[in-house]
């Protein structure tokens, strides 16, 4: 496999994206983007979280809804990256400053079994396994993937389901 990101899967991979907004209407906001990931070539919607609401987490603004989001995936990494970059823009997504609010964030938790180190993509995601906003959600759609000690360590992170 490529470290730049170039891997072409031969078949189709199963890769997680977490989605989280705290601007505009979040809850709408985040189910659209899930909806339009499942709507694009070479993604298939194979399973979503329910929605959640955390705290911001070492970022600012009000309360984030979130998800993780399950795709069979024909794209290669980078690819998937561009597409959802152009889904955040389509949302008004603005880097203003670091962990400034967000209309829409969405990170490339884990593509297969890829490992990446490129500038501009690094998978499995550096800082997926400390978040609770991406373990909780993804507990829900694949829990082989997330142990209750992951749970455990994060769990002074306040997150709930959003009702
Ligand atoms: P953020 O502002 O938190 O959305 O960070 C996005 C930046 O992180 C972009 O410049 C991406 O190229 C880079 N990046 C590196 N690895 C990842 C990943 N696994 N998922 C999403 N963005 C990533």
């Amino acid at each position: 496999m490529s470290a730049k990101g170039s891997f072409r899967p031969d078949t189709v991979v199963t890769a997680y994206v977490a989605l989280g907004s705290n601007l505009g209407d979040s809850k709408a906001i985040v189910l659209a983007a899930i909806k339009e990931l499942g709507e694009r070539p070479g993604l298939c919607l194979a399973a979503q979280s329910p929605l959640f609401t955390s705290k911001p987490h070492e970022a600012t603004g009000g309360d984030y809804v979130n998800a993780v989001v399950a795709l069979e995936c024909s794209l290669n990494p980078v690819e998937l990256l561009d597409l959802t970059q152009e889904i955040e823009q389509s949302h008004g997504r603005e880097r203003s400053f670091v962990n400034a609010p967000r209309t829409l964030d969405l990170d490339l938790i884990l593509f297969g079994d890829a490992q990446i180190q490129s500038p501009r993509l690094v998978l499995p995601h550096p800082r997926w396994a400390e978040r609770a906003f991406v373990l909780k959600p993804l507990s829900t759609i694949a829990p082989h993937l997330v142990s209750e000690e992951m749970l455990r360590a994060v769990s002074d992170q306040p997150i709930a389901l959003l009702v």
